[in-house]
């Protein structure tokens, strides 16, 4: 993919960039390492204090930055205010916590390993690779960002070739910030030149958010150079209503669960699976509700749903649906790709979906949602696990005993009970099976890239 801004709400390509040549990602490369050696020298106090000025430097350019993202990804405008707003919460929670979490820790009785001391310290790593999605174009690189710096880390950024801008406001971020020239920068180039930067003996781990494909080449040359990975990747979460649930809240939080950002978030509840008892009632509110979204330019008020990112990205939930329907699902709204310019879809409800047709193994990466009738709690967690995703989940009920029963069976990294998966700085995020390794966020995400360093003393 050519690395440009392309309006997704029109088509019209409004900028291209050239890459960086093989002397610039050098140089880029030793800046970071170079950096790596001053900021593991620097106290907490002092990152902190440039941490928080990033949070200050966020909330002055909100404005900038929302209209950045919105042209450049599609989201509706107030949406992208809050990501911007929501990286300036995430720079001070790592600010105020990263002391506590990476704490030195010291046996209680030495003398039990023959010690006069003996416990742990946190050291961090070296240069990080962090190659990341258009979908959330600044959150995304801030849950990385804002702990590995905060540790003493230093990143290099890969962004995905469709937000060069905001890979480029992220490039001067830091440094703008206080923190040493080289602690975070943006790479230029496009995914083919990953492999080169990951083989750098400088750089010592990376991360991935995107897709399965993505994630699988980065995690194999990684396993092959013995470097440490975490791994973001698709979902296709499950949400779950049982009868004692307040349908209400149920169905409009599905809306906003399944349609936020245009669809495209990998946490976004994806297959809707409804207890047979208030499926008529649930799924009628749902469709209503989702009929009732207006879509149309991000820029404006008033928008809930702009354009799919990307003309691939329409295409492949176009051609997801057409499948579902040949083999004879039902659409209950939406379904098919609107006459206008730009990559618009509408906000979709399938019903009848059976095993055959992709949508019931695959991702839909925009605003489809598929409607799954059960007769029992075993049937919606046999549905629910039946993906290779295992990202999160949402279940509604009012049962303790039910709810208690799900959590420890939805095979997921997260459940959310009467409520929408959302990231907090606050609390881990991560998948299993094929959605991931390792954790983002909270402690879990600031110990992913340190050497959990073993002291011991005679
Ligand atoms: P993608 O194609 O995998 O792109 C993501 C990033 O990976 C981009 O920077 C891309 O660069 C790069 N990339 C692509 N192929 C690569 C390769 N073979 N080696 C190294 N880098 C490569 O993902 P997408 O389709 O745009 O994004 C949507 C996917 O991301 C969905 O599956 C979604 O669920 C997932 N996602 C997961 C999370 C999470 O936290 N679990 C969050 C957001 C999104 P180019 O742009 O230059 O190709």
């Amino acid at each position: 993919m050519a690395i440009a801004v392309t309006n997704p709400a029109t088509g019209e390509v409004i900028e291209t960039f050239e890459p960086h040549d093989e002397a610039e990602v050098e140089r880029r490369i030793a800046a970071a390492q170079s950096a790596f050696v001053a900021l593991r020298d620097t106290t907490f106090a002092e990152r902190a204090g440039w941490m928080r000025k990033a949070a200050e430097l966020l909330e002055a350019d909100v404005d900038e930055m929302a209209r950045t993202i919105t042209i450049e990804m599609g989201r509706p405008l107030a949406q992208s205010r809050a990501e911007v707003l929501k990286c300036a919460r995430g720079c001070r929670f790592y600010a105020d916590n990263a002391e506590d979490f990476l704490a030195t820790e010291e046996l209680a009785d030495p003398s039990s390993v023959k010690a006069s001391a003996a416990g742990t310290r946190w050291a961090p790593l070296g240069v990080v690779l962090a190659v990341m999605p258009w979908n959330y174009p600044l959150w995304q690189v801030m849950r990385f960002a804002a702990p590995a710096l905060m540790a003493g880390n230093t990143g290099l950024l890969k962004h995905a070739s469709n937000v060069p801008r905001s890979a480029l406001y992220l490039d001067t971020l830091f440094e703008r910030a206080g923190f040493p020239v080289g602690s975070f920068h943006t790479l230029l180039i496009p995914a083919s030149g990953v492999e080169r930067v990951l083989r750098d003996s400088r750089v010592v781990a990376a991360t991935l958010t995107g897709s399965e494909p993505a994630g699988r080449s980065l995690a194999s040359i990684a396993g092959s150079e013995v470097k440490h990975v975490v791994l973001e990747l698709g979902g296709s979460d499950p949400f779950v209503v049982m009868p004692t649930a307040d349908l209400d809240a149920a169905a409009s939080v599905a809306v906003t669960a399944r349609n936020q950002n245009n669809g495209q978030s990998c946490i976004a509840a994806k297959r809707f699976i409804v207890h047979t008892d208030v499926y008529d009632d649930f799924v009628g509110r749902f469709v209503q509700k989702t009929a009732a979204l207006r879509v149309g330019d991000p820029l404006e008020d008033g928008t809930d749903v702009g354009p799919v990112a990307t003309e691939s990205g329409r295409d492949e939930l176009a051609e997801l649906v057409g499948d579902a329907i040949e083999r004879g699902a039902q659409v209950l709204t939406g379904g098919s790709v609107p006459d206008r310019p730009g990559w618009f879809y509408p906000p979709t409800v399938l019903a009848g979906i059976t095993r055959d047709m992709r949508l019931f193994q695959e991702e839909a990466f925009g605003p489809v949602a598929t409607v799954y009738r059960v007769d029992s709690r075993e049937e919606a967690v046999e549905i629910a696990n039946a993906t290779t995703f295992g990202l999160s989940s949402s279940l509604w009920s009012s049962d303790d005993d039910e709810i208690n029963w799900f959590i420890d069976r939805l095979e997921a990294g997260a459940v959310f009970v009467n409520g929408m998966t959302v990231s907090h700085p606050e609390l881990p995020f991560g998948g299993i099976k094929n959605s991931g390794v390792g954790r983002e966020l909270a402690a879990a995400g600031i110990r992913e890239f340190m050497n959990l360093k073993t002291v011991w003393r005679a």
